[in-house]
């Protein structure tokens, strides 16, 4: 009896030593993820992506993801235009951050790429000498990172606009599907982007471009319109409303009463503070102060901002504004970075366009004080702006891409796809990193574990 107990125990031990060993061979090994940076320095601010992706698979659509984000303190680094030192330095925190984030043995292999966009455009067309000083003075900054320095340079619009659109549809994984692929509507501080597949020819070689992804051709039309970004706007449209009440100039400080802000809205800003800008023509009052008063009437807000679009020519079959040619819009679009923010906290993400408009006119013309009671946390210059900004969204959409109230459901407002932020930065390092292949890859034999 004792040995047939012993002989029991004994086979159960050995099964259960057998299956252990069995356990841990299949174990999954741990991961290796690679590391990439890209700062993106925009008009108003810049901010740090950090991506992560499988050692193995980095050629596979979609494996790409955010994994940190930093946002840099202060202005954007167009602003350091007095101040070359102080761009660079203002990237320290974040880059610190960045060593924390990214495992030590991939610091030396993990590349780092700064593109600059459409404030950094303005400023080199305002003071070339400035904006050369400003890149060279982050370019030494990034350089004293353990990590592989790939270079700081200014985007083309039509570089932003196409990466864009490529970063959208990697993460909606549209590239290598037989899917529609989706447009991509960027709207920043200073300039703002269109970017889609169009169902009929490209009429103007500025606006075309073509690549070929995981074994696909595509043939996009793209532009990105400088000065059209909804600060460089708002500046526009004030000097616009400024210019043509020559009454006001007589007064200090010069009065503009502006529909489109707040009833019981009234700042006093410089002159300097609206023209100190290449989008708008030198006028000749520069010093001095405005009383910006709010009226809150969304119709005449909607009446000045069509103003800015021009409208009037075209050369080709269609155009957008401005004598840009442009298709009319097809598909589905995501509208990110601003369009998502604005419309976001305006709660106007889902609804039809006619109901859009209602809510933006009943939004705008609540007094200033009841804004700013019912959004104690909002920072005071974004909250005075939401009136203009989301006009000028519904009017840039309208007015300037020809949506209309049957498309405008194929506008879907996003901040991010799958986790990862919409922007031109998944895309750029995808490019520049060769991680998307022109080809097909090939099938893996054994599927990963
Ligand atoms: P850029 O700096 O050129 O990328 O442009 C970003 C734009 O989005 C600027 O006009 C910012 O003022 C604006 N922005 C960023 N965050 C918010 C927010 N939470 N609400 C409204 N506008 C924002």
């Amino acid at each position: 009896r004792p040995a047939f107990i012993f002989l029991a125990a004994f086979i159960i031990l050995g099964i259960v030593i057998m299956v252990a060993i069995s356990v841990v061979q299949n174990k999954p090994l741990p991961q290796k993820y690679k590391y990439g940076i890209v700062l993106d320095a925009g008009s108003s601010h810049t901010s740090v992506f950090i991506y992560e992706w499988p050692a193995e698979k980095e050629n596979n659509t979609g494996m790409v993801q955010q994994k940190h984000t930093c946002n840099v303190k202060g202005k954007g680094i167009s602003s350091y235009d007095a101040d070359p030192d102080g761009a660079g330095k203002s990237l320290q925190d974040c880059m610190v951050e960045a060593k924390q984030i990214i495992p030590a043995h991939r610091h030396t292999e993990t590349p780092v790429y700064l593109g600059a966009t459409a404030g950094m455009r303005l400023l080199k067309m305002k003071d070339e000498a400035a904006s050369e000083k400003v890149l060279t003075s982050v370019e030494h900054s990034l350089k004293t990172y353990p990590f592989s320095y790939q270079g700081a340079r200014i985007l083309s619009g039509q570089e932003e606009g196409a990466f864009g659109w490529i970063t959208v549809n990697y993460l909606s994984e549209n590239l290598n599907k037989p899917t529609g692929t989706l447009g991509a509507l960027d709207l920043g501080g200073a300039s703002t982007q269109i970017t889609f597949i169009p169902q009929q020819d490209i009429e103007s070689n500025d606006n075309s471009i073509d690549f070929r992804l995981y074994g696909n051709d595509y043939h996009l039309y793209t532009h990105s319109f400088l000065c059209y970004g909804k600060d460089q706007a708002l500046k526009i449209s004030m000097s616009k409303k400024l210019v043509s009440s020559h009454a006001a100039y007589k007064t200090d400080p010069i009065e503009l009463r502006d529909p489109c802000f707040h009833p019981g809205y009234n700042t006093t800003k410089t002159v300097q503070s609206v023209f100190n800008t290449p989008c708008i023509k030198a006028v000749n009052f520069s010093s001095g102060y405005i009383s910006h008063v709010g009226l809150g009437n969304w119709s005449q807000c909607q009446q000045s901002i069509r103003k800015v679009f021009n409208t009037s020519r075209c050369a080709y079959s269609k155009c957008s504004f401005n004598e840009v040619f442009q298709p009319s819009v097809d598909g589905q679009f995501g509208a990110f970075s601003a369009f998502f923010f604005v419309m976001n906290f305006l709660n106007l993400t889902s609804d039809s366009l006619a109901t859009t408009k209602q809510k933006l006119a009943t939004y705008c013309s609540t007094p200033w004080g009841k804004i700013v009671k019912n959004h104690p946390g909002t920072k005071e210059k974004y909250l005075s702006e939401y009136c203009f900004s989301g006009t000028y969204i519904l009017t840039l959409l309208e007015d300037g891409y020809n949506f209309t109230s049957e498309n405008w459901k194929d506008i879907h407002f996003i901040k991010k796809i799958r986790d990862s932020d919409a922007g031109w930065t998944l895309g750029y390092m995808l490019n520049l990193t060769n991680m998307i292949p022109a080809e097909a890859p090939d099938t893996p034999l054994m599927p990963y574990g």
